[in-house]
């Protein structure tokens, strides 16, 4: 099997799909963030890695995938720059890179033959493709992923091959983080979850003004953006606007750190809060904060925002504070978790 070819075709029919769900009439826009990552886990990235379990890539290939899931991760933000970093977007709903799903893809290939009965071809023909070393079952042995795991004959168990995953991919994100141009993936948190800016309960806008801070997108300071918010011809960087409505003061967060909205954005709670100080305290900083990022927006168009946000009627489905003060009783108070995620994103295996 050519595996050139065999990934070409691939990738052209996950670029397809969503031009299929769009004649349908589904729009990305129409979903949350972790919606569309849902259906892109579930539908647009198998397209991707059928056959790849059995492959041997090379680097060129590796390109191909993830510059793939990167044009998917753009459209599920809304982004039409071809050449935006999605460093920030992957993080953001902790999707796995393409080099490391095919490692999960082959780790699972060559666990399940270990399961197989003795009377199958495969496990017949084993001991001698195992002596084999150029041998495509032996290239797959030499994944990352594979050699990371205890020396054993006996079959791994799913707890096993977990674990050398999580430790696989907070690998990757730390050299990610301590990496080239890592600016904005480094103010986000230090470790992998799915970010509970894209899953709280919000305002669309809110939502939307909150990542698009997290991906650079605000202020969207070009080279001849100025502030309007004061009068010194400042240009309106991510940094002009801390200072000038000195951010540190209003969210009363130290001057040592450089970014306080990411500070914030970083301690946003996982589950809803049980303690009556932090709920006093997320009562206290989320409407300044979100006062906030509207004034930045705001900079940001030349016109006033055409949305008004008191438009929309508050409830349980959009305003953090309610969220917060609803008594734990629904599944909603938790985050989506690890273990359901990870379930989702691998159940296509
Ligand atoms: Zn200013």
């Amino acid at each position: 099997m050519d595996t050139q070819l065999l990934i070409e075709h691939n990738t052209r029919n996950a670029t397809s799909t969503p031009n299929c769900l769009n004649a349908l009439g589904l729009s990305p826009t129409g979903f949350t963030r972790l919606l569309a990552t849902h259906i892109y886990a579930q539908f647009i990235r198998p397209q991707m890695e059928y056959g790849l379990a059995i492959q041997k890539t090379q680097q060129k290939h590796t390109k191909l995938l993830e510059n793939t899931q990167s044009s998917c991760l753009r459209r599920i933000y809304g982004s039409n720059n071809q050449r935006a970093s999605t460093k920030v977007m992957q993080h953001l709903i902790n999707i796995p890179s393409m080099k490391i799903r095919v490692f999960i893809l082959q780790a699972k290939f060559l666990n399940r033959t270990r399961w197989l009965p003795e009377d199958t071809l495969l496990s017949s023909l084993l001991p001698i493709i195992d002596t084999i070393s150029t041998s495509r079952f032996g290239q797959l042995k030499k994944t990352a992923l594979w050699k990371s795991l205890p020396p054993q004959t006996a079959p791994y168990d799913n707890k096993q091959i977990k674990a050398a995953t999580k430790q696989l991919l907070n690998l990757e994100f730390q050299e990610t983080r301590n990496g080239p141009k890592s600016k904005l993936v480094a103010a986000c948190r230090p470790y992998l979850l799915i970010d509970p800016i894209v899953w709280l309960q919000m305002k669309y806008s809110q939502r939307s003004r909150l990542i698009r801070w997290r991906l650079g997108w605000m202020p969207n300071g070009g080279t001849s953006a100025i502030c309007r918010n004061c009068n010194d011809n400042q240009h309106l960087s991510r940094n002009h606007v801390i200072s000038c409505f000195d951010v540190h003061t209003l969210l009363n967060i130290s001057y040592v750190v450089p970014d306080p909205i990411s500070f914030v954005l970083n301690s946003l709670p996982t589950k809803r809060p049980t303690s009556d100080s932090k709920k006093r305290y997320w009562k206290y900083i989320w409407p300044r904060l979100t006062r906030l990022m509207k004034e930045i927006d705001r900079l940001c168009h030349d016109d006033d925002l055409r949305e008004n946000d008191s438009d929309q009627p508050l409830s349980i489905k959009n305003d953090f504070i309610m969220w917060i003060d609803q008594p734990n009783t629904d599944s909603a108070h938790r985050s989506p978790s690890t273990s359901q995620y990870t379930l989702t994103q691998h159940s296509s295996d």
